[in-house]
């Protein structure tokens, strides 16, 4: 199966700058980043979304939740609040079609997004 663009970035076939990995997932800042600090946090399993996810990825998630407290801790934004998002699927805005967290910081988020 072809590789998504996230596992692309995860390979190293595909450039990025990356701020965290493990054997689970990599963490890399957004190419078009929408606030100082905007991170994807993606598991190296191509699951497609939140939706897609199994009982099968309970621990998965569970480990990226855990991370996004130590990258948003590490990034400096962990004090100040900052803002998740998981797009899931066309209405929920999703465009790559690997499961990833958004991990945004560094500017004061305006409720509800768009
Ligand atoms: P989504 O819209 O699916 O929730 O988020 C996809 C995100 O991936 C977007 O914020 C977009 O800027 C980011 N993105 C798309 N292509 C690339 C890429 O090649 N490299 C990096 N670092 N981010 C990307």
């Amino acid at each position: 199966m072809e590789k998504t663009l996230f596992q692309k970035i995860a390979d190293r076939e595909i450039p990025a700058q990356i701020v965290y990995e493990d054997d689970r997932c990599v963490a890399f800042r957004d190419i078009s980043p929408a606030a100082p600090v905007h991170i994807l946090l993606v598991p190296r399993k191509p699951v497609t979304s939140l939706a897609a996810a199994g009982a099968e990825d309970a621990e998965l998630l569970a480990h990226l939740m855990l991370k996004v407290g130590d990258i948003a801790r590490a990034e400096g934004i962990a004090e100040g609040g900052f803002r998740t998002v998981l797009n899931t699927g066309a209405d929920g805005g999703q465009t790559v079609p690997h499961l990833h967290i958004h991990i945004m910081g560094g500017r004061s988020m305006q409720w509800p997004p768009g």
